[in-house]
């Protein structure tokens, strides 16, 4: 596994939980508005000199044992590690809960992770509605594939979260609303909002929404969906 970062503690990530977190390389997508060109375009990750080994991870595990709840393994895509198996393995045999952020688009991993009980956390990113998957990924992928995992999630003992970023003007009242209608039996669902950075493509003007519009997207979420979050401010 690449590691790239350590966030040694957060009460952040799981609520009334201590965590730590790892951050991964390489991903699979290339979002326009993506923070993490440097973790994400090959080009840049050879740039990369210090990796942090797997070994180093471990021993600082081993001395959090009893002080950390959970291990978040998060961005870039964790889910296209070949050595991810192995690696939550090692993690639940330490004793620890594992959390994964995905971009939901490799279902045969999560699914041996789900079945033989590596994972119980998922935090699954919707990027966009179906129909402006690849206009907001840039990548033309198999929705079918999005598909199968939210069939697995559905039909799974899992804890989860779905969550979108929302990102001026790429997410339309619409969208929102063809995602909302497709997660109808989600228990929660997040809306984040887009937060200038370093983007990945430069020439686009991305901005964060208001807050009246956010609330406008919770309002039509809501419709569908029972629990739905605004994160940075919930009201
Ligand atoms: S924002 Fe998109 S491109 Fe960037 S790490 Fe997440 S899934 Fe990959």
């Amino acid at each position: 596994m690449l590691i790239s970062a350590i966030q040694k503690t957060t009460l952040l990530d799981y609520p009334w939980k201590v965590a730590t977190i790892i951050f991964t390389t390489w991903c699979n997508l290339r979002c326009s508005y993506c923070h993490n060109s440097e973790f994400v375009l090959p080009e840049e990750i050879k740039l990369i000199k210090d990796f942090i080994p797997e070994k180093v991870f471990f021993n600082f595990l081993k001395t959090r044992v009893w002080i950390l709840d959970w291990v978040v393994i998060c961005w870039w895509e964790p889910t296209i590690n070949k050595d991810l198996y192995d690696f939550c393995k090692n993690i639940k045999d330490l004793g620890f809960l594992v959390k994964i952020d995905t971009n939901w688009q490799n279902p045969e991993v999560l699914e041996r992770l789900i079945n033989d009980w590596l994972v119980d956390y998922l935090a699954m990113d919707v990027k966009n509605s179906f129909s402006k998957y690849a206009l907001t990924t840039q990548v033309e992928e198999d929705i079918e594939k999005y598909k199968k995992s939210i069939e697995l999630i559905k039909k799974s003992w899992i804890d989860y979260e779905f969550r979108t970023t929302l990102v001026n003007p790429l997410h339309t009242f619409e969208d929102i609303i063809e995602i909302a209608k497709a997660l109808s039996w989600a228990k929660k669902y997040y809306l984040q909002n887009y937060k200038w950075g370093n983007t990945l493509v430069k020439d686009f003007n991305w901005k964060s929404f208001s807050k009246s519009k956010l609330k406008e997207f919770k309002k039509l979420s809501k419709d569908y969906i029972e629990n739905v979050y605004v994160r940075e401010y919930d009201e």
